[in-house]
Order: C-alpha cells, then sequence, then structure tokens
C-alpha cells in the first residue's frame, strides 16, 4: 500500500516492464491463496479441445507426439498435463502454488513424482531431458523470464521446442485504452499489474524474443497472435476481431523457440 512503479516499454525490443521491478517478500503474498471462484466445478473440466491446437502445431514442427517427454512449466491443476498424455507424451509438472499442486493432486489425479511443488528458478532436471516444454500464461508472471527460457533451453533436447504464451505489448485495446487516458491528461497505463493481481510483470512483443535470442542462441521457429477476448460489446467484435487478426494486434503471443 502507497508504493508506486513506473510502467515502461523498450523502444527496441517492446518489452513493457515495471521499474524498478517490485518483489514481494514472499511469492505466497501473490499466489498462495487463489480466489473461492477458481475452485468451481466447470473449472475442473477439461474440454475436448484444451491445448489441442498447441500439440498440433508442436506435432507440425517436430513430426510426432508419441513416445516424446514433456514438461508443462506452471502447470496449475494439471489440464495441459492430461491434454498432453491423452496425446501420447510422457509428462511432467511444475507448479510453484501450494494450493494448486494440492488440485492437481486430489482432485485430477496427477501422479505425485511427475508433478514437482517448486518454482521454476528452484527446480532441477537433467541436461536435455524434454523434447516439449511449455509456459502457458508463466513467463509475465517471473521476475527473470530470459533466465527462465535459458533454464529451459538447458533441459531441453536438442531437437525439441518450446512453447510460451504470453500477453503482447502490441494488444489494440491496451493502445485505446491508454488513448483514453491521454485524452483526459492522465499519465496511466494499463499495461502490465505489478502490484495486483494477477501480477503481469511483463508485456513482449516478438521483438523481445528476437532480440534474447540473438543473446541466448536459440531461434523462433513459428509464432502466431489470438485475438482472445477484446472487452469490447459483441456488435463491435465483427469489426474489431477481423481487424486485430489481420494486424497481429491480439491479445496474446504465442512462440515457439528451438535451439540453435
Ligand atoms: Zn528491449
Amino acid at each position: 500500500m502507497g508504493i508506486s512503479t513506473t510502467v515502461m516499454k523498450c523502444k527496441k525490443c517492446d518489452l513493457i516492464f515495471a521499474n524498478p521491478l517490485p518483489i514481494p517478500a514472499n511469492i505466497e503474498q501473490h499466489y498462495g491463496i487463489p480466489p473461492e471462484s477458481y475452485w468451481s466445478a466447470e473449472y475442473f473440466k477439461i474440454r475436448d479441445d484444451y491445448f489441442i491446437k498447441q500439440i498440433q502445431t508442436f506435432s507440425d514442427l517436430y513430426g510426432r507426439t508419441n513416445d516424446l517427454r514433456a514438461l508443462d512449466i506452471g502447470a496449475g491443476i494439471g489440464k495441459c498435463m492430461i491434454a498432453l498424455e491423452n496425446s501420447g507424451f510422457e509428462v511432467w509438472g511444475l507448479e510453484p502454488s501450494n494450493p494448486f499442486y494440492e488440485k492437481a493432486l486430489q482432485t485430477m489425479k496427477i501422479e505425485p513424482s511427475k508433478l514437482q511443488l517448486s518454482t521454476i528458478e528452484n527446480a532441477v532436471y537433467e541436461k536435455e531431458s524434454f523434447d516439449f516444454i511449455t509456459f502457458g500464461a508463466v513467463l509475465e508472471h517471473l521476475y527473470n523470464p530470459s533466465e527462465a527460457i535459458q533454464k529451459a533451453a538447458y533441459w531441453l533436447k536438442p531437437k525439441g521446442f518450446i512453447h510460451i504464451e504470453v500477453p503482447s505489448s502490441n494488444w489494440l485495446i491496451s493502445r485505446i485504452a491508454n488513448f483514453v487516458y491521454k485524452l483526459q491528461g492522465l499519465d496511466y497505463v494499463t499495461n502490465i499489474s505489478p502490484m495486483h493481481s494477477p501480477f503481469h510483470l511483463y508485456e513482449f512483443g516478438l521483438k523481445s524474443f528476437k532480440e534474447n535470442a540473438k543473446k541466448h542462441h536459440y531461434s523462433i521457429a513459428h509464432y502466431s497472435y489470438e485475438v482472445c477476448t477484446t472487452y469490447l460489446p459483441k456488435s463491435l467484435n465483427k469489426i474489431f476481431v477481423p481487424y486485430m487478426r489481420a494486424t497481429n494486434t491480439g491479445m496474446q503471443l504465442e512462440i515457439w523457440l528451438t535451439k540453435n
């Protein structure tokens, strides 16, 4: 309470970040107690198409999905682990939040030996253990996403792929919101939420990964933008959704990395 920070955007690589970066004394302050609304019966259902598009993209890039090892970083209650397992992967997971970890074991019946209660920073796996590593809605929460990518690359087999889903720093709806703030003479921006839920510390552009790839010897194998929700009235979506699709200004950036 009473602490503020500045939200900045790198003109070279489109990364949006907080400067200074606020870090809680204990990660549980931010992620330990999820709201009860998380635990609706609906939340535990896995839709038939859950993570299928991503598994298809992996299959297109790699050639197959059976007899391969996958790692889900930020496994939550384990939905993605189950989807991967159903597609033939042998799957491990990492989850830093105790309530999610407990639900994964108790409700979703994830094998305890497959899921570690750990942050990526503290996790240990052997070099080149996995063919497919996925960070779904994770990197924007980490204090040092670049280090997390390097760690995942160390765990990745030479021909494997890292899949990342992050909020795009080029989202049209944020730009409109920021423009409305500007019209009111305010210096606010809607991007990131370092001090409140959902605790997004970063938004990323394609260039953020291109610049990072140069430093850390990986390549971008594939990328796409997803429009997701626009938060606009339905009647406007008819115009905005196709426009955002055509201009790569959707909410989410999906990116696939491979080692050089
Ligand atoms: Zn930059």
